[in-house]
């Protein structure tokens, strides 16, 4: 299956669905489908199954709501980092159904999804925006404050050259953190053009996705890992 058919067999499910975006998981199966290097996460409909999935992707794993009413999944307590044992896991597990069901009581659940729990890193963003005469229009920028508050962000038009996704990597104001700074490494660059390159191209091939959020992305010394992806159709 080309990553366009595995991708809009996902978007068609959510379709028909008579949902507007996709949840964390199936947007991360589109991006993986393109090769984007997503943290490992699967899908657990009961504790039991939480705790097997977690021995499996092995120890320390993140537990998060999966659910197609929630879209922020922080603001209904339903992201828990750092779950280290079985035992951790049956009480994240629980913890997370009490939290939605308090914050959201209507909100349909589908599970948990169990994820490889990222070590912590600076923070990228790469999003895109479909424009209707203009097309995809890839953003990146550094995570936190940098985007929120300061804005320190850059834009090009889709179709991108992997010069024109270097450029806007190095034309934010805060790239020297990108360069390593004090304590910081230097980050992938190479590994980011990657994600920036692969992300204009998903957009490019799937009409459907009007909006993409790769936030946040961590990035190393050797490869990204992108930790919450968020698809939206229209
Ligand atoms: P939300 O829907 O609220 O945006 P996220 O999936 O982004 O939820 O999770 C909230 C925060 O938890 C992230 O910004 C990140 O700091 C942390 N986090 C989430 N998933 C992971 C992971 N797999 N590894 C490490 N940290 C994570
Ligand atoms: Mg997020």
């Amino acid at each position: 299956m080309s990553p366009r058919e595995k991708a809009k067999e996902i978007i068609d499910g959510a379709i028909k669905e008579g949902r507007k975006y996709l949840m964390e998981y199936e947007s991360k199966m589109v991006c993986q489908a393109y090769g984007l290097p997503v943290a490992r996460s699967v899908i657990a409909r009961t504790a039991e199954e939480a705790v097997k999935l977690s021995r499996e992707i092995g120890y320390p794993v993140v537990l998060k709501i999966a659910s197609p009413d929630v879209i922020h999944k922080t603001d209904v307590g339903g992201v828990i980092v750092g779950v280290k044992n079985d035992e951790e896991v049956v009480k994240a597990y629980e913890k997370i159904m009490e939290n939605v069901k308090k914050h959201k009581p209507d909100a349909r659940i589908i599970g948990v999804l169990v994820q490889e729990m990222a070590p912590q890193s600076t923070e990228v963003i790469v999003g895109m925006v479909r424009d209707s005469q203009f097309g995809p229009a890839i953003m990146f920028g550094l995570g936190g404050i940098f985007v929120e508050i300061l804005k320190d962000v850059s834009f090009r038009i889709a179709p991108l050259t992997p010069g024109d996704a270097r450029e806007m990597i190095q034309e934010i104001k805060a790239y020297p953190v990108l360069k390593g700074y004090r304590n910081l490494p230097p980050a992938d660059i190479d590994a980011l053009v990657d994600v920036i390159l692969k992300t204009s191209q998903l957009s490019l091939e799937n009409p459907e996705v009007s909006q993409l959020d790769l936030n946040p992305i961590f990035v190393y010394e050797k490869g990204a890992k992108i930790v919450d992806a968020r698809i939206i159709l229209g």
